[in-house]
């Protein structure tokens, strides 16, 4: 799952108004930051396997630390407690902590049955959408569409970059998705991890465009 991680932190908007869509962005898309680290450090292994779900040729057969369930669960702790830690409100940390975990509920959705449930164990689990390229497609485009109206509807913009930057960035996101699905197959697996780390862009570019946003005044709830 692509742009459905960042349908959730679009949405994440509406429940934790006060809280940048970068940081939201971080914390939904966390599991898949830290993925091609782990890979560039040989801690985690990916193999290129054309057919290996007709979405993705990629075969997912090591990443218990990014992508197994208790790793999930740990992460989403982590990042709850540090947000926390630098903004003390129970809300935003919790919801911080929800798009953490949120990732493995929809990664689960999407893979075949490659994501672990601990970090050494044989089981692995996975409810296949990415086995039908249209219904993979399908939900993920109602998921962002549905996000991006959540976040339009407790945000307004403030100036020119936060109507025309926000929608690069909704463009650039769909494009990028795209090219996923239909790109040829890639050739080494270390252009895969390179270029992972490409995800911290749209966050700083959220960073960006939350600034030229302000919040619209009936979605200031309790913190
Ligand atoms: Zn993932």
């Amino acid at each position: 799952m692509f742009i459905g991680h960042y349908a959730v932190a679009l949405a994440a908007k509406k429940a934790a108004p006060r809280t940048s869509l970068g940081t939201l962005f971080i914390a939904a898309q966390f599991v898949d930051l830290l993925w091609p680290v782990l890979l560039l450090l040989g801690w985690e292994h990916v193999r290129i396997e054309a057919g290996n779900t007709p979405v993705t040729p990629l075969d997912f057969y090591d990443y218990p630390i990014s992508h197994s369930l208790l790793g999930a669960l740990l992460w989403s702790a982590l990042l709850s407690g540090i947000y926390y830690a630098f903004r003390p409100q129970p809300r935003g940390a919790l919801i911080i902590g929800l798009c953490v975990l949120s990732h493995w509920i929809l990664d689960f959705l999407t893979h075949r049955p490659d994501l672990p449930l601990t970090f050494s164990g044989s089981t692995k689990v996975g409810a296949g959408l990415w086995y039908s390229v249209p219904a993979t497609v399908i939900v993920e485009s109602l998921l962002f569409i549905g996000g991006i109206a959540l976040y339009l509807s407790v945000t307004q913009t403030l100036d020119r970059v936060g109507v025309y930057g926000f929608w690069a960035l909704i463009a650039f996101l769909a494009i990028i998705y795209c090219g996923n699905i239909f790109a040829p197959t890639p050739t080494d697996t270390n252009s895969i991890a390179i270029a992972g780390n490409a995800s911290w862009l749209f966050v700083l570019w959220a960073y960006w465009v939350d600034k030229h946003r302000a919040l619209v005044t009936e979605s200031l709830g309790p913190q």
